[in-house]
């Protein structure tokens, strides 16, 4: 399966109807803007780039928007290597993040995605994207199984984010692959993860690899695993 076809997959992305209508309504307008702390702008010209995302960074920003490859480009220096699960809590978050309408100060966030590398690594995507942190109180991890799989909270509202079955299987056999080829955890097993992450960094379209569960709770009611 090439991984151009993570992109078009229609009639399965949501799980309820009035996901579909508050995410197309949210769709329409802009992301809350990111304030800068300390840069004047982020790095989007090439040559401040590394040599390999040089060529990408223009398709990136053009199908994923500038919010996006701001999160993504501060998990990447904050994780420290570039992985797919990292990237999936990037555009996990920043999903979220559209989809309830939500600032970066707005969130709170339960992540399933456990304390085991590498599908833990999506938590720090997680943390950058939607600005919920271990520092701020705002994140926590959740005991039990592990998985791409994350519930954000804004005020009465809960959304529930999991990556698709099929694509999860498709990390999953990629990331087996490069162990098999190059030993775990190895310069040349990261080598081949961080050239497997830039393809789906860019070919991963987060209106499209999660399913999407959308719900209410009463006042004083915390979210529910
Ligand atoms: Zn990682």
């Amino acid at each position: 399966m090439p991984l151009s076809s993570l992109r078009a997959r229609p009639g399965c992305v949501t799980a309820l109807a009035l996901v579909a209508a508050v995410a197309t309504a949210h769709d329409a307008g802009p992301l809350h803007e990111r304030p800068n702390v300390v840069l004047a702008r982020f790095p989007t010209d090439p040559s401040a780039l590394q040599p390999d995302i040089a060529p990408v960074v223009g398709e990136i920003i053009a199908r994923h928007g500038e919010e996006e490859w701001k999160a993504a480009l501060l998990t990447n220096e904050l994780h420290r290597h570039l992985g797919i699960y990292s990237l999936v809590g990037v555009k996990m978050g920043i999903r979220a993040r559209e989809v309830l309408d939500a600032s970066l100060d707005d969130l709170r966030v339960e992540s399933h995605a456990g304390l085991h590398p590498p599908v833990s690594c999506l938590t720090d995507g997680l943390q950058v994207s939607t600005g919920a942190s271990l520092g701020r109180g705002t994140i926590c991890v959740a005991d039990g199984p592990a998985g791409a799989d994350a519930v954000f909270t804004r005020g009465e509202v809960r959304l529930r984010l999991r990556l698709r079955p099929d694509i999860l299987q498709r990390i999953r056999q990629d990331v087996e692959k490069a162990v098999r080829q190059h030993g775990d955890l190895t310069p040349e097993y990261f080598e081949a993860i961080r050239r497997l992450s830039i393809d789906y960094w860019l070919e991963m379209d987060r209106r499209e690899i999660f399913l999407e569960e959308l719900s209410s709770h009463a006042p004083g009611e915390g979210p529910q695993p």
